[in-house]
């Protein structure tokens, strides 16, 4: 049995060439969730990735963004409906973006609470340094019956991700969290049943360029390394915790 490999955050628009990087992800057979830092890129992300069977496309307002750009939040609200993966959105409370923060927690709220009313969206969420203000407010504003949460590149303490766990978050892992110790060992304490896998392309390397979902094989292949287990179980358990996710429905949406 073929299982098809998963890239459950990208960025496709920001290569040189969109549709080649979508065309590539689609020969590949990769499962890839393209994430989009702007409203503005939702109309031409939603056209390209219309008729591809693997590639889809989500609607996001990067929170590195957002100090720029919280005007686009009506632009963001009126694609909605259209959308049922949002991304990339979140909290970063890094050095760089840190005089943004309160804005960057009022949309971050605002996100969740439309996605709670609209329901069964599927969520990529950015968390740097702001591990537990983006577990607050997923708590308070998107339980798991109204949504479900990807946490993107997280490195938050090991806590932290036992409290996403028991929030009910997956986790979508990429190769360069592997190379610092704090990144390992998270990935070792994540459940079978909430790993998934990403690139994070372009702002991730494979030799000297940037990541494509087509590499998707070679962190599925370092995570087996990791938690001992054969490369072909982590394969089922990315294969099976993406349909899961894509299967669950809120308990009183549609
Ligand atoms: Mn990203």
């Amino acid at each position: 049995m073929r299982s098809n490999y998963v890239d459950l955050h990208c960025h496709l628009d920001l290569y040189p060439d969109f549709v080649s990087a979508v065309q590539d992800a689609e020969r590949a057979g990769v499962y890839t969730l393209t994430v989009t830092t702007t409203p503005k890129a939702w109309p031409r992300n939603r056209e390209v990735t219309e008729k591809t069977h693997y590639v889809r496309a989500a609607l996001g307002l990067h929170p590195q963004l957002v100090g720029e750009r919280a005007d686009e939040i009506p632009l963001w609200d009126q694609y909605l409906p259209e959308a049922r993966y949002i991304g990339e959105v979140g909290i970063d409370a890094g050095p760089r973006y840190y005089r943004s923060l309160d804005i960057q927690k009022e949309v971050f709220q605002h996100v969740l609470q439309k996605c709670a009313i609209n329901r069964n969206k599927i969520l990529s969420v950015h968390s740097v340094r702001s591990a537990k203000v983006v577990l607050d407010l997923i708590e308070h504003h998107l339980p798991p019956t109204a949504g479900m949460v990807v946490l993107h590149w997280f490195t938050g303490s090991v806590a932290e991700a036992h409290r996403a766990i028991d929030l009910g978050c997956y986790f979508s892992v990429n190769s360069e969290m592997m190379l610092n110790e704090k990144g390992r060992r998270i990935i070792a304490t994540m459940p079978d049943d909430r790993i998934l896998t990403e690139t994070d392309g372009p702002f991730t390397k494979v030799n000297e360029r940037a990541a494509r979902p087509s590499d998707i094989g070679r962190t599925v292949e370092a995570i087996a390394g990791l938690r001992k287990s054969s490369i072909e179980e982590v394969e089922l358990d990315i294969a099976r915790n993406f349909k899961t996710l894509l299967e669950i429905r809120s308990i009183d949406g549609n």
